[in-house]
């Protein structure tokens, strides 16, 4: 059994990107700039976008982070993203999710230029996911691809088996490892709350992608002997031991699946800390394709 070390492959492609910042600034070029647009002050999202701030300092990118009150109206937000969509500093910017129930979330995300998307959840950048063409990867699921690639794990002809199906990581990961490419070409299985027998589904897995958000939801029982495992729950839970009053847990048993396994995502230091990392890959990408660059290219794994 191998453990995927989400800590120090996060870490390394940093790296990767502070030299490529490096060379930029070297040259004279001005850096990537993220922007990060949070409205009201939900704790989760305020922790999520200053990892993300805090992240693009240290690779060296520019950031700024918009900050607005929980009551803007949905026209004031939409005049926020129509100006950074024609903001010529900003190479791509995010909108922290969830918005107030006033806001619609999806007229939203729909206003935002496909090309500044580097969350990649405008409708254009899915369709050209599906289709295999060069767009932004949704993060957490970008963030699964790398791993996989950094640690050279075959998938070609391997059934695959999704649990969880939302537009953010079950959804996209389906289509991800279906596809014709590398990491893909599996046999993918989507599976949900609706699913009939979900053990035995799951138990057909040689990758098993558990992405639903109930801790410790996969057990041994569900997991076939030598199966790749990528757990991306992350759920607090209550822990008097901890000085925090709580632990985060993911959706597999680590301690009980792990002996079945040829390779683990452990929680913490798994699949969360990619996400960050894959954000700022796309803003590098959004960076270069702004600059007509072809040095870079989508999918350059
Ligand atoms: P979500 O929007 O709540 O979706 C959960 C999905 O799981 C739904 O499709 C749901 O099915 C399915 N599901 C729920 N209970 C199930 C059950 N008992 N059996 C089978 N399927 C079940 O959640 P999400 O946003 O995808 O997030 C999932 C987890 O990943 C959460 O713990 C979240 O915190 C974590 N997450 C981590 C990262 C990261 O950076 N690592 C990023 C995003 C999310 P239905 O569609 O039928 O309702």
């Amino acid at each position: 059994m191998q453990l995927i070390d989400g800590k120090f492959v996060s870490a390394q492609i940093q790296e990767e990107i502070a030299l490529e910042v490096d060379a930029l600034k070297a040259s004279g070029k001005r850096v990537p700039h993220l922007a990060a647009v949070l409205v009201g002050n939900d704790g989760a999202s305020e922790t999520y976008v200053a990892s993300k701030v805090k992240s693009c300092e240290k690779v060296g990118f520019s950031s700024s982070l918009l900050r607005f009150d929980a009551n803007i109206s949905e026209a004031a937000l939409l005049k926020v993203v129509q100006d950074l969509n024609e903001n010529p500093e900003i190479d791509g910017f995010i909108v922290q999710l969830p918005l107030p129930k006033h806001i619609d979330a999806n007229k939203i995300l729909l206003a935002i230029d496909p090309d500044k998307d580097v969350d990649g959840f405008h409708p254009a950048n899915v369709g050209k996911m599906v289709l295999n063409l060069p767009c932004f990867i949704p993060a957490t699921p970008y963030g699964i691809l790398l791993l996989i690639e950094r640690y050279k794990i075959e998938t070609a002809g391997k059934h695959c088996v999704v649990i969880g199906r939302s537009n953010i990581v079950g959804f996209p990961m389906t289509i991800l490892m279906g596809r014709n490419t590398y990491p893909g070409n599996c046999t993918v299985t989507m599976t949900h709350s609706k699913t009939k027998d979900l053990q035995a589904e799951a138990l057909r897995a040689d990758i098993l992608i558990a992405a639903l958000g109930r801790p410790e939801f996969v057990t041994a029982n569900m997991v076939k002997q030598g199966a790749v495992v990528i757990d991306v729950g992350i759920t607090r839970v209550v822990d008097t031991t901890k000085k925090s009053g709580f632990a985060l847990k993911g959706d597999v048993k680590f301690d009980e699946v792990l002996p079945k396994c040829s390779y683990i995502t452990p929680v913490p230091g798994g699949v969360g800390l990619m996400t960050v990392t894959a954000l700022l890959k796309n803003t590098l990408q959004a960076y270069y394709n702004r600059m007509g660059t072809t040095e870079k290219l989508f999918f350059e794994f």
